[in-house]
């Protein structure tokens, strides 16, 4: 897979391709990312890249013309091009799977005030990675990014996807390591029991509490079996007397 980014600070990505798994994942050849200078294709004399906002109002907009040639120079046939917006649909794990499908993808960062409206004529899906305003797309780009790397095949350990946050439509257990006892706090018993079957359950009911107590809504989008709905009720009586 490639992921290209458009960016007027690409000297940002530094230390985000530079570090951990994002650096493996580039170095094993299993993600090759590309960074492109969308000030480079500027045609004005002074590299401007944004201009007035017709209709009046505070901020700058970004110029058509540099972005669209800048993706004109990066696009195959199999480039997925996309837009980082707050104006956009919520992005998610779903479609961060979905996404790692794609051979090309081409991340667009806005700036300013935002860009020409005109662009998402050259554009196949606009992203927000969150209901909060940044300065610019370089983070957004960065989360996609990251999100879609790490699930490329051969990126990290096989199954360690399968159990996270939002994989089954659940937040994820609570994770214990070393040592078992510490300032007084001690790791839950059933964990170093051993028994497979009893973890199992011990970390679907406390998925389930994680998720009933941060992300609510997400319990009413999945299917909950009779048990579950006894760890909920448990996980209610449980709560309320903490
Ligand atoms: N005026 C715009 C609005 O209200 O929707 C916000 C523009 S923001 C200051 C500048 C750029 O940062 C955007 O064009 C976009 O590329 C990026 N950006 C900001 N917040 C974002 C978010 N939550 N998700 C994705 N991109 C975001």
């Amino acid at each position: 897979m490639k992921i290209t980014i458009l960016s007027i600070f690409p000297e940002m990505f530094a230390g985000f391709l530079d570090t951990s798994i994002i650096k493996k994942a580039r170095l094993k050849g299993l993600v090759e990312y590309e960074l492109v200078d969308i000030r480079s294709f500027s045609k004005d004399k002074h590299n401007r890249v944004d201009d007035y906002s017709f209709g009046g109002g505070a901020g700058m907009v970004f110029l058509y013309q540099p972005v669209v040639d800048a993706l004109a120079f990066v696009k195959t046939p199999k480039s997925h091009v996309i837009m980082m917006a707050p104006a956009g649909y919520l992005f998610k794990q779903k479609r961060a799977r979905e996404l790692k499908e794609y051979e090309h993808l081409i991340l667009i960062c806005g700036h300013y005030e935002g860009f020409d409206e005109r662009i998402l004529q050259h554009v196949d899906e606009v992203l927000c990675i969150g209901d909060y305003v940044l300065t610019g797309g370089e983070l957004a780009a960065m989360v996609v990014a990251d999100a879609v790397t790490r699930l490329v095949d051969g990126v990290i350990a096989e199954d360690s996807p399968q159990e996270e946050s939002f994989e089954n439509g659940l937040l994820e257990y609570p994770q214990y390591t070393r040592p078992d006892t510490i300032d007084g706090f001690t790791v839950p018993e059933v964990l170093l029991s051993g028994h497979h079957e009893k973890i199992a359950q011990w970390r679907r009911k406390e998925s389930l509490r994680k998720t009933w107590k941060y992300r609510p809504e997400l319990l009413e989008k999945i299917d909950l079996d009779k048990k579950d709905r006894q760890y909920l009720e448990e996980i209610v009586l449980e709560e309320d007397k903490v």
